[in-house]
């Protein structure tokens, strides 16, 4: 029997490399993937702390940002062939619960996630049902296919809003997620685009990319700056982090839109519900997007936005460990793990 060596998640932040048989097809619309790489997620980094952020369940390979090639399909595969380059859309919902069936299917009320409840993409192998894989072009780099699920949760929540060419943005936290709205935004024909985060090396980077200001709250009122910039605030204000509620309804001007987009379950922030009412705000809480993936493929496969750009560090599959440190120390933006260690980009 043919084997591979995988990184298994044992609960408690730790993982344990294991020797597992190659993924066999258990459903007809199986696929057996050959994934070529995968990124590390905040969630990742939430499933592995202790105590843990984010469950996962024991004993399964996690990571849900993986791209790779088709080794083998199932009977009833319909849409894929040997060969074909896919990425992954994590959840597989269940199609039969009443949100499904409305059309809300990010609210399935039962569903698995690819990388959290079932085997994920930080290994060599991958099987999965087709429904999860959405083709892409071989001619998209690698790199920037490696993005596409967070790419698309960003797609996801931007179809919320009513965002307008020339339109003024301002997005709160500039880690990975910040950096692809700030990217998609800028193609989709932004005014200004200001940036805030307490870590000055995300600010640097976000320089560096090309974000029009970059401001750190630590030493300056980011509310002042944006109404300076923009004269009124920002037309659209994105929270980036998760508990910035408050700071995101002082940077947007009186009619503006604020996309709530990070996630952390455990804040509780205060909030003016006055100004919401006064000022005619509309928050969008935006949680990963009604079916984004096939707009996501056709915006990376029009080579508009490189997401690429983000990553700053490559590190094989038997360094995964490593790999989730460097994310951790702040002194990393994207990490992802080879996963085929022999191979070339
Ligand atoms: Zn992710
Ligand atoms: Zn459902």
């Amino acid at each position: 029997m043919e084997t591979m060596i995988a990184p298994v998640f044992q609960g408690e932040g730790r993982l344990t490399y294991e020797s597992r048989p190659l993924p066999q097809l258990k459903d007809r619309a199986d696929v057996l993937v050959r994934v070529q790489a995968c990124g590390i997620c905040g969630t990742d980094l939430n499933i592995l702390a202790t105590p843990p952020a984010h469950n996962a369940t024991h004993g399964i390979v996690i990571g849900h940002e993986g791209v790779g090639t088709v080794l083998e399909i199932g009977d009833d595969v319909r849409n894929l062939t040997i060969g074909d380059r896919v990425v992954i859309a994590p959840r597989i919902t269940c199609g039969k619960c009443a949100y499904c069936r409305a059309g809300l299917d990010n609210q399935c009320l039962d569903y698995n996630t690819i990388g959290t409840t079932v085997d994920g993409a930080f290994t060599p192998y991958l099987s999965a049902p087709e429904r999860a894989l959405f083709k892409i072009s071989d001619a998209v780099p690698r790199d920037d296919a490696v993005l596409f699920e967070p790419l698309s949760c960003v797609v996801g929540a931007l179809a919320r809003v009513p965002f307008q060419p020339g339109n003024n943005v301002a997005i709160i936290g500039s880690g990975p997620m910040g950096l692809l709205f700030a990217q998609v935004l800028r193609a989709m024909g932004a005014g200004r685009i200001i940036m805030s985060d307490l870590v000055s090396y995300r600010l640097q980077f976000a320089h560096t990319l090309g974000v029009d200001v970059v401001l750190n709250p630590a030493d300056s009122d980011v509310a002042q700056a944006v109404k300076a910039i923009t004269g009124l605030g920002a037309d659209l204000v994105i929270d980036a982090v998760g508990n910035q509620m408050k700071s995101a309804a002082d940077l947007a001007r009186r009619g503006g839109h604020i996309i709530l987009f990070g996630l952390r379950p455990h804040d509780t922030p205060a909030v003016s519900q006055y100004q919401i009412t006064r000022y005619d705000l509309t928050l969008h809480g935006a949680f990963v997007g009604l079916k984004p993936f096939t707009q996501t493929i056709k915006l990376l496969e029009s080579g508009r936005i490189q997401p690429s750009s983000l990553i700053t560090h490559r590190v094989p599959l038997s360094e995964l460990a490593a790999g989730v440190e460097l994310m951790r120390s702040g002194q990393a933006m994207k990490v992802i793990v080879e996963t085929q260690e022999t191979e070339a980009k």
